[in-house]
């Protein structure tokens, strides 16, 4: 098998079982499917309801060391590991993974269907439209931008009368609130029923949400990696003159609709939570949301069909869901609550469910404990921390790695020295895992280039520094053959009693949690308020927002805010620029620096390798 053939190749060498078969297999009925085409479905929410009283199945989650840009293998674990424990070791397993956006596809990182020999198939529909969940997302979002946009215009250009009669019509001669509009008039303590009794000034209350143009937190999304739309000036049309403003295009991936889907749990709590989003403040510091702007049922009726989790395969067989795919930044990066619950239903008690939590463990795991179970309720087992020889080499002191550059000769040479420096890193991911209570286990992802000495000591520096136990890993080269040892310390940490605890209570004041986070996860000295975002604890504080969790939007690349800093980071501060809310989605996310929500291209994008062959239909050059 080696070398090993590119992620395509492999993918495409392996038939995928017909997913409506599949599905049967699992236990789904035919009623709880709909297929789209023979590699991917959608299942049933409804399958959630009848095995209500099943009981759960194992819950591991997937995360990872701070990375290099590259990725050091999470995906691609949790594709491995899943295949180890449903194929090898034949107990019930489900993957539960995000959908990716086709910024990254397109753009720097490839798709992220895992690779070699574990991997999610056929890469190319996980990769692009799959379901076309992402698709709902931007329309729903985007409906949301014009109602807001549109609602300020007419409230400007028309009089109280004349705004009542087009938003209160009247029905065969009488005018109806619709029940949206009922429930705005009971926010605003008005308790008729009957439109032709309210006076003046509750119709001028009614009608005018008076939306503060410079307060829109809530900007327009593509999902394309599109930089000339970061900023842009909107309304410059004649018909709109006078009413231009700036605005912003974000990826739809870092969309509040995005969060929303990953983290409900049902249909109704869906409705709710679209209703919830604040989009801007009014004149008077009142948060406006999307059920004032009469649009929240709309935008559930785009998303009714995205909420279903879309089941496919890996290369060996084992059902993956993928659903849902928040940016790990300003979002919480996990895949959907909902995936989750089904798979750990339709697993049993026996099986299990491995989900991955996005970026590393400071971040997406955090993230995944502190947001994701919280809202969920769900209790973690075990959780899996993906190491790289590379990566903790550069955390020693490595040369920088830059994705598209060849790695320097310390990455291809056995280098104990500089590997044992940057096991902090490890030791300390460790540490903030067993924080949560948590058992851990190390997976060791080899490459071609790790010395045997080399991986024997990240699995000793590992055991050493608390992990449940710590394995080399090959599913990469070797499938899941490779990750039964891995799959087998999961299997004993989860038969060890798990002692999940969150990091802090939501009910601690803002900053008091964002101190937490940042002292006990980053190793910070303090927190820095600047300016804005003191405003914004005093706005969220008062507006009735103060005890949501936290969602930190900080760099990836390390424990600091300061990318460049590898290894374990002490004696700093972290800044905290502002504080922007995410009602609908239910947290706060401070920004630590400054965050792109729209990335760009870069000078080679992915996108010049990738084509189709018109003779055979495939698609070439993904990866
Ligand atoms: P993450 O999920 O942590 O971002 P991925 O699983 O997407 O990382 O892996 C990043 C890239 O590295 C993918 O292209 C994958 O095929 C490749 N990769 C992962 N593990 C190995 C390995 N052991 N050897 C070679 N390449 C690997």
């Amino acid at each position: 098998r080696t070398p090993v053939p590119s992620d395509i190749e492999v993918s495409r060498s392996c038939t995928p079982k017909p997913i409506g078969l599949l599905a049967k297999e699992i236990g789904l009925l035919s009623e709880e499917v709909e297929l789209y085409g023979q590699t991917k479905c959608k299942v049933l929410l409804s399958t959630l309801r009848r095995l209500k009283d099943h009981p759960d199945g194992k819950y591991v989650v997937v995360t990872g060391i701070t990375p290099t840009p590259l990725g050091e293998g999470k995906s691609t674990t949790t594709f491995g590991l899943a295949q180890a424990l449903g194929a090898h070791l034949n107990r019930n397993t489900f993957a539960c993974v995000r959908q990716p956006s086709q910024g990254p596809t397109f753009g720097i990182k490839g798709g992220a269907a895992g690779g070699g020999y574990s991997q999610v198939i056929p890469m190319e529909e996980f990769n692009l439209h799959l379901t076309g969940d992402i698709h709902a997302i931007t329309a729903a979002n985007n409906l949301v931008a014009a109602a807001i946009d549109a609602r300020m215009f007419h409230e400007k250009t028309q009089s109280d009368q004349a705004l009542y009669s087009h938003l209160v019509p009247a029905v065969s001669g009488a005018r109806r609130f619709s029940d949206i509009q009922i429930r705005r008039l009971q926010r605003l303590g008005i308790t008729k029923t009957d439109p032709e009794a309210l006076t003046n000034e509750e119709i001028n209350n009614f009608v005018r949400l008076d939306i503060d143009p410079h307060t829109i937190t809530w900007q327009r999304v593509l999902d394309t990696n599109d930089r000339f739309l970061r900023k842009i000036s909107i309304g410059q049309s004649l018909t709109e003159k006078g009413f231009s403003r700036m605005a912003q295009f974000d990826i739809t991936v870092a969309s509040e609709i995005m969060a929303v889907l990953a983290l409900t749990d049902s249909l109704e709590d869906m409705r709710s939570r679209l209703g919830k989003m604040v989009v801007a403040s009014s004149e008077k510091g009142e948060p406006v949301t999307t059920e004032d702007l009469g649009v929240s049922g709309a935008v559930t009726v785009l998303m009714k069909d995205a909420i279903k989790p879309n089941l496919m395969q890996s290369l060996e067989g084992t059902p993956v869901f993928v659903h849902a795919g928040p940016f790990a930044n300003i979002a919480h990066g996990n895949s959907s609550v909902l995936a989750d619950k089904i798979a750990l239903k339709l697993v049993g008690q026996e099986g299990f469910v491995v989900t991955e939590a996005g970026f590393g463990a400071d971040i997406g795991m955090e993230k995944f404990f502190n947001i994701k179970c919280r809202y969920s309720g769900l209790c973690p087992h075990a959780v899996v921390l993906v190491a790289t020889v590379r990566a903790l080499k550069m955390h020693g002191g490595g040369p920088t790695v830059t994705a598209g550059v060849p790695l320097p000769k310390e990455y291809a040479e056995e280098n104990l020295q500089l590997l044992t420096k940057g096991c902090s890193n490890l030791v300390k991911q460790i540490q903030n895992a067993r924080t949560f209570g948590v058992p851990v286990v190390v997976a060791v992802n080899a490459f071609k280039s790790d010395t045997e000495a080399e991986l024997q000591l990240v699995a000793q520096l590992a055991r050493e520094a608390g992990a449940f136990d710590a394995v080399t890993c090959t599913h990469w080269a070797e499938g899941g053959k490779g990750a039964v040892a891995l799959a087998q310390a999961v299997q004993r940490a989860t038969e060890t009693p798990s002692h999940f605890r969150f990091l802090y209570d939501v009910q601690l004041p803002i900053a008091v949690k964002i101190r937490i986070i940042a002292q006990q996860i980053y190793g910070a000295d303090d927190i820095e308020l600047l300016p804005e975002a003191e405003q914004k604890v005093a706005l969220y504080t008062k507006q009735g927002f103060g005890s949501l969790p936290i969602c930190m939007a900080k760099t990836h690349l390390s424990l600091s805010h300061e990318p460049e800093r590898k290894g374990v980071p002490t004696g700093f501060i972290l800044p905290i620029r502002d504080i922007r809310a995410s009602i609908g989605a239910g947290f706060l996310y401070p920004l630590v620096g400054t965050m792109s929500t729209m990335p760009g291209l870069p000078t080679r994008p992915c996108f010049y390798d990738i084509d189709l062959d018109p003779v055979s239909e495939e698609v070439i050059g993904l990866f």
